[in-house]
C-alpha cells in the first residue's frame, strides 16, 4: 500500500488536501474552511452545540476499528447529541491530532468516513484544527445545529404520568464490542487463527458504524410530537434513565418485557451466556433516544414501529424500578440492574 508521508504536505497541505471538495449545503454556511474561523447564520433559529473527544487506546482501539469507521463513527455519536435536543445538525467542525504512524493515506481513509456521514445527514464541515500528537490519535469533533426557538427538548422537562420511550433496538454495540475484543485476544496469541464473526455483522456493526436517529426526529416533526424529555442513549438504558430521572426530579417504572432487543442480538448475547436485558442496561453506544411524552400522544406513536414504550414516569418517592419477566421489582443503579449481572 501506499504510504505518504504527511511532512512532505505540510499543515497546510495536508488541510488543503483534506477539505479541498467541500461543497457546502447548508444556507446557514456562509463562510467554511479557509479563513480565521467559520460563519453561521441560522436565520431566527436556536443554535444547539455540542462537542466530543475522542482518544485512541480510551474511546476506540485502531486493532480492530477501520478507519473509515472511525471517521464516520465520530460524527455520528456528535449529531446524536444534536438530534437528541430535538434539533437538526448543520455544520460540524473536526479537529485532529496524528502522530507520524499516521501516513496521509490514513488520514484520507478517516475522511472519507468523516465525508460519508457529512453527505448521509446533510451537514457542512465548516472547520477544524490539525495537529500533531506524540502519540496515538486524537478526535474533537463539535457539532452544530438549529432548532425553532424553543423547541428544543431538554433531559429535564419530564412529567409525572409520561410514557418513557426508546427507539430502535438496545445492548447490540456492546455484545460487537465484546466479539472484537475476544478476537483480539485470539489474534494476539495465535495471529494464523481466522476472525470468526461471520453471524454477527449486526451486532459488530452496530458498534463500528453508529447511526443517529435523525429519523426519529423528523417522524416527532411530521406527526407535531414534542418529547416532554429526551437524551441519547450512548452508556447504557438504566445510566441514561437514572440522568433523565434525577433531571425531572421524578421516578419511573420499566418492564423488561418492553425494552426492545434484536434476535441477532439475543442469539450473540447467549454464545457469551450473558443475559440480553443486562446488556441493553448495562452496555453502551447504542446511540438510540431516550424520551418522554405525555399519554395523549400516545396514538401518534403507535404509528411508529421505531418507537418502544418502555414504562412509565412516576413522583420522586419511587426511586426509577424494573419489574422482570417473573414480576419481581428491582432498582435500577448506573451499572444496570446488579440482579442479572450474579447469574
Ligand atoms: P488558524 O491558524 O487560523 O487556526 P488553521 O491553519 O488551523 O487556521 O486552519 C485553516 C483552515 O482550515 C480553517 O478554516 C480551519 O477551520 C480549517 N481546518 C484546519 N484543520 C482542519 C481539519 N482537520 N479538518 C477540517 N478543516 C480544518
Ligand atoms: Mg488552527
Amino acid at each position: 500500500m501506499e504510504r505518504t508521508e504527511i511532512d512532505n504536505l505540510g499543515e497546510f497541505g495536508l488541510i488543503k488536501h483534506l477539505t479541498k471538495n467541500i461543497e457546502l449545503q447548508n444556507v446557514s454556511s456562509i463562510v467554511g474552511v479557509g479563513d480565521d474561523a467559520a460563519i453561521i447564520d441560522h436565520f431566527g433559529k436556536q443554535t444547539v452545540i455540542t462537542t466530543d473527544l475522542l482518544i485512541e487506546g480510551v474511546h476506540f482501539d485502531l486493532g480492530y476499528t477501520p478507519l473509515q469507521h472511525l471517521g464516520y463513527k465520530s460524527v455520528v455519536v456528535n449529531l446524536s447529541d444534536v438530534y437528541a435536543m430535538n434539533a437538526i445538525p448543520t455544520q460540524i467542525t473536526m479537529s485532529i491530532g496524528i502522530s507520524n504512524r499516521f501516513p496521509l493515506e490514513a488520514v484520507e481513509e478517516f475522511y472519507e468516513g468523516v465525508y460519508a456521514a457529512c453527505e448521509k445527514y446533510g451537514v457542512d464541515l465548516i472547520g477544524g484544527d490539525t495537529a500533531s500528537s506524540q502519540k496515538g490519535f486524537i478526535i474533537s469533533v463539535t457539532a452544530i445545529g438549529e432548532v425553532a426557538p424553543g423547541a428544543f427538548v431538554r433531559r429535564s422537562g419530564a412529567k409525572k404520568g409520561d410514557l418513557l420511550c426508546c427507539s430502535g433496538d438496545l445492548g447490540a454495540a456492546y455484545v460487537g464490542l465484546l466479539f472484537l475484543e475476544r478476537e483480539k485476544r485470539i489474534f494476539v496469541e495465535n495471529p494464523k487463527v481466522q476472525p470468526d464473526l461471520e453471524n454477527e455483522s449486526y451486532v459488530i456493526g452496530r458498534l463500528l458504524k453508529p447511526e443517529a436517529r435523525k429519523e426519529v426526529i423528523e417522524f416527532f416533526k411530521e406527526n407535531d410530537i414534542t418529547p416532554s424529555s429526551m437524551m441519547d442513549i450512548s452508556d447504557g438504558l438504566s445510566s441514561e434513565i437514572l440522568h433523565l430521572c434525577e433531571e425531572s426530579a421524578l421516578g419511573c417504572v420499566i418492564y423488561e418485557e418492553k425494552i426492545p432487543i434484536s434476535e441477532d442480538m439475543k442469539a450473540a448475547a447467549f454464545k457469551f451466556e450473558i443475559d440480553p436485558t443486562a446488556c441493553a442496561l448495562s452496555g453502551g453506544e447504542d446511540y438510540e433516544l431516550l424520551f418522554t411524552i405525555p399519554q395523549s400522544e400516545y396514538e401518534k406513536l403507535v404509528l411508529n414501529e421505531q418507537i418502544s414504550v418502555i414504562g412509565y414516569m412516576t413522583d420522586a418517592s419511587e426511586p426509577a424500578h424494573i419489574i422482570t419477566k417473573g414480576g419481581s421489582k428491582h432498582a435500577i443503579t448506573a451499572q444496570g440492574w446488579n440482579a442479572f449481572k450474579q447469574k
